[in-house]
This record gives structure tokens, C-alpha cells and sequence, in this order.
């Protein structure tokens, strides 16, 4: 894999912020029978700086003909807001944020961001926006330096320090033999599943997103992980608007807005608080979880 990222990572400017979304694009073709056809419009136009307000208007959408995946939905959510996904598998969680990013058209309904229909934005501009960090947390093969550096190319030692020690990523990185220019393999090997996710944080911090993504893993991570994970991500969410396909019950109480998504759509939303007292679907994930705590 790493020769044929190659020419990608040599490229400077254009592909700055698009780093983080290698690993989602990869995951997204992979699945795919065609190549992707989404395209700039003929007359796209260039989204301009985002503060983040992100509106779903009646949006449906089928990967397949006659098997709809997403119906008629509808959502607000304001600049800086983080929402949390939750749900069982399948329900269409990964498709609404892949939507966001417009990996897809959709059959009906409008997405905008700051109003406008990111339909007809070109794609560099929307996407060069936003901050994709998935379940495999992605690693390329270098030092830990690099691989924080890939947020934003030309950032100085001291903001690539400055990232990594804001989401708590600093300290297990400096207890390492190597500290920064450790060298890590493609599969980060060295690492554990939190230490990649700090590492990603870092690099996502750098490259300063107003749109932030999150496919939050769902291997098993030890308490003092845990609460750094906890707390490198509350600090990177701050003054972004962010999307959580969420698991760790922490994440999920902290976000302002909890979309239980199940196969019929949006089946209930609201902070946790509201959703506990609703009682309803929400409430039995989150009884079930703590039980098992
Ligand atoms: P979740 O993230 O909640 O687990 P997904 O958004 O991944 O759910 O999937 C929603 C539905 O869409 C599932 O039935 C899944 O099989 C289907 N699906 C997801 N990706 C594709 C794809 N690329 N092509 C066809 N069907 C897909």
C-alpha cells in the first residue's frame, strides 16, 4: 500500500487537509463495484470559509435501486456542536456523514453547510474542511512525527509539539525510547488503538478542520487511555462542529446532541439527559452498556 500512496504524499498543497481522508476514501472504494462518478458540477463554486452550520432537509438515499438507506431526514445542527450517532449496525450511520462529504449524491432532499448545497460546492473546497479520523486510526509508515505532520505540511516543530501535547498525545510519545522521531509502520504496530487515535487527533488538530468526523473505535481501551482519549478530544472539538459514530458511553454523554439511527431513520434525538428520561431506545443501549461497566 505504501507505494501507492506515495505520489499522494508527495503532493504538498492541495492534499494539506485531505490526509486524514485517505484511510475513508480507501475504506469507501474498497467497497464499491464502480469507481466513484461524483464530481465537481460544471458550475460548482468554491464553498468559501464554513462555520460549521450543518442542515440534512428531507434527505433520502439508496446505495441500490429500491433499497433505501436513508428516508426522508432531517436535522440542525448549529457551528461548533458536536452530535453522537448511535445505534445498531447497518442503521445508516456511516452513510449520513459519508453523505456529508458528498461521496454520494443523493436521490432527494438538500445537505448545506452555512446554507449552501454542498451539491453544487466544488469538492476541494468542502472537503479541504474537514477532518475525517477513523476506527483505524490511519498510520503511515515514518516517525511519529511525520505522521502528525501530515495535518498541515508546512507546521513549525513547535506546533506539531503544541498539537500533540493540547490532546494529551504528548506524554506517552515522550516516554518512548525514540520519543517524536520514533519510527512506526503502516499498521503502527507499536501502538496500541489509543495511541494511534492520539496520534490522529494530533494530526486533525493541526490541520484545523470546522467539520470534524469520528468513527470512534471499538476496541477494548484501558482506563488511563480512556480518560487521555477523553480529554485530547474534548479539546479538539472545541469550535468544531463534529459528527461521533459513537461507542464509548463518555463520548456519547458528552455531546450536545445524541441521532439514535435505526433502520427506519432518526429515531430519536436529544441530549442525554432527555433521552434517558424518554426512556425509549436510547435508554435501553445506554442500561445495557452500564450494566456491563
Ligand atoms: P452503520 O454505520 O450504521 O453501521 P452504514 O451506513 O454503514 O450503517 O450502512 C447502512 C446500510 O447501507 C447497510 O444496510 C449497509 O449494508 C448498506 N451499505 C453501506 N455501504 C454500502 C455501499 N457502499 N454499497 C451498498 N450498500 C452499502
Amino acid at each position: 500500500a505504501s507505494s501507492f500512496w506515495q505520489p499522494i504524499m508527495n503532493l504538498s498543497n492541495i492534499f494539506n487537509n485531505f490526509i486524514n481522508n485517505i484511510a475513508y476514501l480507501e475504506r469507501i472504494f474498497e467497497t464499491l463495484d464502480e469507481p466513484a462518478t461524483i464530481a465537481d458540477k460544471p458550475n460548482a463554486q468554491d464553498i468559501g470559509d464554513i462555520t460549521g452550520e450543518v442542515k440534512f432537509d428531507d434527505v433520502t438515499f439508496s446505495y441500490e435501486q429500491g433499497k433505501t438507506v436513508l428516508e426522508h431526514i432531517s436535522f440542525d445542527v448549529k457551528p461548533g456542536e458536536s452530535v453522537a450517532l448511535v445505534g445498531p449496525t447497518g442503521a445508516g450511520k456511516s452513510t449520513v456523514v459519508s453523505l456529508l462529504s458528498r461521496f454520494y449524491d443523493l436521490d432527494s432532499g438538500k445537505i448545506t453547510i452555512d446554507g449552501k448545497d454542498i451539491s453544487q460546492a466544488t469538492l476541494h473546497s468542502l472537503r479541504s474542511q474537514m477532518g475525517i479520523m477513523l476506527q483505524d486510526s490511519f498510520i503511515f509508515s515514518g516517525t511519529i512525527y511525520d505522521n502528525i505532520r501530515y495535518g498541515r505540511l508546512d507546521a513549525t516543530e513547535e506546533e506539531i509539539r503544541e498539537a500533540a501535547k493540547i490532546v494529551c498525545a504528548d506524554e506517552f510519545i515522550s516516554e518512548m525510547k525514540d520519543g517524536y522521531m520514533t519510527e512506526v509502520n503502516e499498521r503502527g504496530s507499536k501502538l496500541s488503538g489509543g495511541q494511534k487515535q492520539l496520534i490522529s487527533f494530533a494530526r486533525t488538530l493541526l490541520s484545523d478542520p470546522k467539520i470534524l468526523v469520528l468513527d470512534e473505535a471499538t476496541s477494548s481501551i484501558d482506563a488511563r487511555t480512556e480518560k487521555l482519549l477523553q480529554q485530547g478530544l474534548q479539546r479538539l472539538l472545541v469550535g468544531r462542529t463534529s459528527f461521533i459514530i459513537a461507542h464509548r458511553l463518555s463520548t456519547i454523554k458528552n455531546c450536545d446532541k445524541i441521532m439514535y439511527i435505526d433502520n427506519k431513520g432518526i429515531a430519536e434525538c436529544g441530549t442525554h439527559d432527555q433521552l434517558i428520561a424518554k426512556k425509549g431506545e436510547y435508554y435501553k443501549l445506554y442500561t445495557a452498556q452500564h450494566m456491563d461497566e
